[in-house]
Order: C-alpha cells, then structure tokens, then sequence
C-alpha cells in the first residue's frame, strides 16, 4: 500500500528567532537554513521581509535550496483594501517560494486585539490569500489561537480557515499559540475540522507550555493533519515550539507512523540528526542538552553494572531505537576496558602507535576523565587531545618555555581627547638558551597575548608563520562551587588545515592562554619542528 506523504515546515529562523536570548545574523539564517535544506525538511520560514533589516536582506536574495523557502507576514490590515497596504506589499515583493499568513482565528482576539468585526477578519483573509495567489508562490495560513477560538467558536474559527482554503491557500495551519492545548484536546478538534477542510490541507502549529509540543503534533496528524511545524531543539519563545529533532526520528522509527507515513528526509539524511541539533547548539554558543531525546550525549548512555552487561549482549535490550539511526553513539560509562579500547580506537585514528598493555594509556584515560571532570571537552578539541596523548606517551619535545607573561589593559582619553581602551601583552620567551622579550597590542587582552606569543619564537618563527586564529569560543561553566571559563580556540595553518585547542580556568586569560599554546605547539609537532 502507497504511504501518505507527511511535510515537514521548519521555523527555527522566524519563531524559534524569538527565543530569548537568540539573535540571528544574516549568515546564521542562511547557514542554518543550508543545514535545514541538506536534512530534507519540506518547507523553511526564513522570516518576516519587511519587519527587520535582516529578514528584508534575506528576502531581497536569490538562493538555491531544494525546500520551500517561505517568507511570513499578517494578512492585510482591517479597514485597508490589499491593495494599499504596506506591509502586504513588502510580503509579496519578497523572494519567496511561499507566503505564510498569520491570521486571528478566535472570535475574542478579533474584538479585543485587532478591535474590528468578524465580517472584516475573514475579508482581510480572503484578500490577502487571493492577492498572493495572483503573484504565484504558495499560500499557507497559520490560523493564530486556532484550538482556543475553536473552543470560544467553533463555527467563526472554522470560517476563518475555510476562507484561506476556499481562496486556494495549499496549507491551513492550526496553530496552539498559548501551547496549552492537551493532546486528547487536539485531536478531537483536528477530528473535527477535517470533516470541513481535507486533512491533506491541514497543518499543525504547536507551542510547548506543557511540554506535550510533540505530543500534540503527533496527535494532530493522527486525526488527519499532514504538515507539522516545530524547530530545530524546540527553540522558540516561553517553552519553545514542537521540536522537530524529536519529532524526525519518531516518525521514520517508529511503526505507527513509519509504516503509514513518508516524510522527505531519508534514511542518509536521518543520520545526520545528531549532528544538525548540536551545530544549532554551537552556533547559538551554548551547551547542547545532555538529555535531549535521540540526539542527546547521554540518550544512549547508560552506567556500567548489569545494563551494560545486558547491553553487550544485545543492545536491543536496553535501547528503543538504534543510536547510529539518528547518528548518535551509544555510551558505556565506563568500564576500564570499554574506556581503554576507546583511547586506543582514538590514537590509531590520529596515527599514534600503542600498545594496549602500555600502563601509560591506563594513565592517559586517567587523566582524560581528570580533565573532563574540571571542564576540558577533549571531543571537541581533537588537537588537544592529541598533544595530551602524545605527551603522555613521552613524544612531545620541549621546543620553548613561557617564563613569565604580563597583560595590561587600560582606559584612557587619547591626544584627541577620546575615551579608547588600549591593551598590550609583553612575552618573556626561552628557547633553547636565547631569552627573548616580545611585546604587542590588540584589540583585547587575548588577541595582544596571541601576537605576543607570536612575534618571536626564535628558530621556531618560520614553522609558524602562516599560522592564523581563526575563531574564539568562550563559555562559562558552573561546575561545583566555582564557575570556570572554557575557550576553545580554532586556528588555521598555510595549507588551509584547522584545528581546535582547549584551555580552562577559573580565569579567562589563563584559559586562553592554554589554548593559545596548545595551539602553537601542535602546530611545531606537525612540521616536525625539530627539538
Ligand atoms: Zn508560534
């Protein structure tokens, strides 16, 4: 039997933009909406053209993505005809595979927030449906308050959405904007509103205030709606929206839907989950959550004793679905051996002979755990942990010592009388028996520290020449009693060849500075700098 296409609508760039805290620029859209495109998400909201620069910028753009790049806006407003109506007309001269209105559906909000009559909400509908439809792309409605006007008035909620489809909008979307909707509640009303408008026309848009977003979305398409609209993580404001990293894997892992049901991300691009939810996360410089269902570091994670035993055996056992499904690893916690035969899988894959009976490697996983324990992510910083290991296993020689480093960072009014804020970095330096002293400005105390450090490493200048900062990541974690700072640093080399260093600390610039070395040392090792 042929399965019902369901279509998946992200909006991670235009209501996920709403979260606290996130502020997309130009490139985070279009890197994010490349990343979106590459899983096989049906249908993108790329914004609101008109409502901010970015989004218009956005909008006035050629792209080439195989989804629907969608541009969202409100209908007309009450009283203007489509015609004279601004904000409408910046809507539809945007670069948009698709519009997507934003219409009231409950009778209460009409009167009170738009203060106009219902007679002039379902024409201002009509309108801007009919006026979209004239210039081409496709037309969605998301019907604002949908399951509470529903409740309030049915019949006026229904109109509302009947007249979007009657004008030939492909998508009415039901949408729970408080998020208070229950999951036997949304499908009932979905249930419901079927009978009027063929479910193959029926969205649904849901909001996460009492964390049943998903569970809502998939009740919704249970009675019949085919387009779900969530984000990526379940960003958005409050509590977020339906998230679609969870809602992707149940639908293609699951039977229930799996059997019924194709959606347009592949198996291929299933795989590549776990690593689109946690680029979101680097992107927006915070801590993926651990816990995230499927895509999360400890989803497949499970202590040592008789699960991991049972796991052994089959890891059917334990799990519901399988982690590299989804991209995901399965996580052992960690058994000496388990934890030993991943660092020896580590060292053969950065090229690092060892024997497995080496008592070092023992010392080295020790010390791994250590430094994870007080913040350090080796995971992410790979040249770091190369040094680690390497050191560890006595095969980094000791090109040059940092004898002493001073950072000064001042305010104060220049000979044009303006307030500037000067910082400077002097290096004492020993290499082999030349001491050298080198000093720096920057535009802060770690760029003035990293030039300092740069400028004159003696007979080690030439193998780090090319060598360049490329990107700076600093984030603070609450471990125990004391916060520490966290920076990962990315450099770049003249051969084009990057890599990530650690540092952490209670203080910035001596995290910083750890990275900063690592970064220059790694560099020497991999010129064979000779000692
Ligand atoms: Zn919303």
């Amino acid at each position: 039997m042929a399965k019902e296409r369901l279509y998946l609508f992200d909006t991670t760039l235009r209501d996920g933009a709403q979260t606290n805290g996130v502020d997309f620029t130009l490139a985070d859209k279009l890197a994010i909406a490349a990343m979106l495109d590459e899983l096989g998400v049906d249908y993108v909201e790329g914004g609101y053209p008109g409502a901010n620069a970015t989004d218009t910028e956005l909008f006035a753009r050629d792209r080439e993505f195989n989804t629907t790049f969608t541009a969202f806006g409100m209908t007309r407003r009450p009283g203007r005809s489509a015609s004279n109506d601004p904000g409408l007309a910046a809507l539809l001269e945007a670069k948009a595979d698709a519009i997507c209105f934003v219409a009231k559906s409950w009778d209460y909000h009409v009167r009170v927030a738009l203060e106009t009559t219902e007679e002039e909400n379902i024409a201002s509908i009509r309108d801007s449906v009919r006026a979209a439809k004239q210039r081409g792309p496709e037309v969605l409605l998301d019907c604002e308050h949908f399951f509470d006007g529903y409740k309030a008035n049915p019949q006026f909620a229904l109109a509302c959405a009947k007249a979007a489809y009657d004008e030939g909008a492909r998508w009415i979307v039901l949408c729970d904007t408080n998020g208070g909707t229950l999951p036997h509640e949304v499908e009932t009303i979905v249930s419901e509103v079927v009978k009027t408008i063929p479910g193959s026309h029926i969205g649904i848009h849901a909001h996460n205030d009492t964390e049943q977003a998903v569970a809502n979305s998939l009740a919704a398409v249970r009675a019949g709606a085919r387009q779900i609209q969530g984000t990526l993580n379940g960003l958005g404001e409050r509590c977020g929206n339906a998230n679609l990293v969870s809602i992707i894997p149940t639908l293609k892992l699951k039977s229930e839907f799996s059997e019924r049901f194709d959606i347009g991300v592949s198996d291929a691009q299933l795989k590549k989950l776990a690593q689109v939810s946690h680029a979101l996360d680097e992107r927006l410089n915070r801590a993926p959550n651990r816990n995230a269902p499927y895509v999360g570091e400890s989803a497949f994670a499970t202590k040592a004793g008789i699960h991991a035993s049972a796991i052994a055996k089959d890891p059917a056992t334990y799990e519901h679905v399988l982690p590299e499904t989804i991209g995901n690893k399965r996580k052992v916690l960690v058994s000496e051996q388990a934890g030993k035969s991943n660092v020896l899988a580590e060292l053969e894959r950065i090229g690092i002979k060892a024997d497995k009976d080496d008592p070092r490697i023992g010392r080295l996983l020790e010390i791994v755990k250590e430094r994870e324990a007080i913040g350090y992510a080796y995971e992410s910083a790979g040249a770091s942990f190369e040094l680690l290991a390497r050191r560890t296993l006595g095969k980094v020689p000791n090109y040059f010592d940092v004898n002493q480093f001073d950072v000064n960072v001042e305010q104060r009014n220049n000979a044009k009388g303006e307030r500037v804020t000067v910082t400077m970095a002097v290096v004492k330096v020993k290499v082999g028996d030349d001491n050298m002293i080198s000093a720096a400005e920057g535009n802060g105390p770690v760029n003035a520290l990293d030039l300092a450090l740069r400028k004159d490493l003696g007979k080690y200048q030439k193998y780090i020449a090319g060598l360049k900062l490329i990107d700076y990541r600093v984030r603070i974690l609450n471990s125990g009693t004391e916060a520490v700072t966290r920076v990962l640093i990315e450099s770049e080399d003249e051969t084009g060849e990057r890599w990530i260093t650690i540092g952490v600390s209670p203080n910035i610039i001596d995290a910083s500075f750890q990275a900063l070395m690592d970064s220059i040392i790694y560099k020497l090792v991999k010129s064979d700098a000779p000692a």
